[in-house]
C-alpha cells in the first residue's frame, strides 16, 4: 500500500535564511510567500524574525519552510552565525534598481559559505538562490549575462528576477530552492565520503513516533529565537512544525517541486 493509500503524509522541515541589504524587499518577499501580502511603507526590520511557509509538494509530502529574515544591521550588532545553524538553504536578495546592493549579497554569501555546510556535510555548501527584487520598477535594470556570470563566480544555483509588489517569480524561486535542497540532500547521501559523515545517513530516517536529532536542534533554535528576538506571529506555527516527523531518507525521492 502506498503512503497515499494508507493516508500517511511525510513532513519535512527546512530552515531557509533570507539575507541582503536593508530595504531590498526581504520582509515583503516573505510576506508575499507566506501571507500573499505586500506593504508599500518601509518599516525597517529591527530583529531577526521567522515565518513558516507550508508547501504540499505531492499528495503525501508536505514541506514546512522556516524562513528567517535577517536584517543587514544584525550582521554588525549580533553574532549572526548563531542564526546560521541547521540551515538547509538561503535566498540572497538585492534591489535591481540599486545595483550597489549586490555588494552586500557578496559579503553574506562569503560569510555563510565559510560558516555553514549542508546538514552534516563538511564541504557541501547550502543551496543559495539570488533574487533580483523590485523588477517592477525597471524591467531593463538587469543584465542577465552579468548575473549568470556572477552566479557562476559565487556559487549560486540560480537567480530570479522577482517583484514582491507584483508577485513575480516569488513562488517559482521558492519551488526551485526546495527542489535544490532535496537534490543536495540526495547528492550528499549518495556520494558519501569521510567528510560528510556518511555513516549517519541511514540513521537519519525517523519513524512516526521519533524525532531526529536535527529536529531537536531546530527546536533549540526556536527557543533561542523566542527569547532573543521578536519572532513573528508565525512562531506558534513553528513549534507545530518542529513536532512533525521527518524522513530524510524518503526526501531524496522527491523531485516534484
Ligand atoms: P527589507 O528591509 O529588505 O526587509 O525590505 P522591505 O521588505 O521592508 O522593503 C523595503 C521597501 O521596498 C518597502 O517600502 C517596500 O514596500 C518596498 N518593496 C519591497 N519589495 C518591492 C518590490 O518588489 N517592488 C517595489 N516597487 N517595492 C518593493
Amino acid at each position: 500500500m502506498s503512503m497515499e493509500e494508507s493516508g500517511k503524509v511525510v513532513k519535512f522541515l527546512h530552515k531557509v535564511l533570507v539575507v541582503g541589504d536593508h530595504g531590498v524587499g526581504k520582509t515583503n518577499l516573505i510576506n508575499r510567500l507566506v501571507h500573499n501580502e505586500f506593504t508599500p511603507e518601509y518599516n525597517a526590520t529591527d530583529a531577526v524574525n521567522f515565518s513558516n511557509k507550508v508547501m504540499q509538494i505531492s499528495p503525501d509530502k508536505v514541506v514546512y519552510l522556516q524562513l528567517w529574515d535577517i536584517a543587514e544591521q544584525d550582521r554588525y550588532e549580533s553574532n549572526t552565525s548563531m542564526y546560521f545553524k541547521f540551515t538547509s538553504g538561503a535566498f540572497a536578495v538585492f534591489d535591481s534598481s540599486r545595483p550597489d546592493t549586490l555588494d552586500s549579497v557578496t559579503k553574506w554569501k562569503n560569510e555563510i559559505d565559510s560558516e555553514v555546510h549542508f546538514k552534516k556535510s563538511k564541504e557541501t555548501p547550502i543551496p543559495f538562490i539570488l533574487l533580483a527584487n523590485k523588477t517592477d520598477l525597471d524591467k531593463n535594470a538587469i543584465d542577465p549575462s552579468q548575473l549568470d556570470q556572477y552566479c557562476k563566480d559565487y556559487g549560486f544555483v540560480k537567480w530570479f528576477e522577482t517583484s514582491a509588489k507584483d508577485n513575480i517569480n516569488v513562488e517559482e524561486a521558492v519551488n526551485y530552492l526546495v527542489k535544490s535542497i532535496f537534490e543536495t540532500e540526495a547528492q550528499v547521501r549518495d556520494n558519501p565520503d569521510e567528510e560528510s559523515n556518511s555513516g549517519d545517513a541511514d540513521d537519519k530516517a525517523t519513524s512516526d513516533n521519533e524525532s531526529s536529532d536535527e529536529e531537536s536542534d531546530l527546536s533549540d533554535i526556536d527557543d533561542q529565537s523566542t527569547s532573543d528576538s521578536d519572532s513573528s506571529d508565525d512562531e506558534s506555527d513553528s513549534d507545530d512544525a518542529n513536532e512533525q516527523e521527518k524522513t530524510d531518507k524518503e526526501s531524496s525521492d522527491d523531485k516534484t517541486c
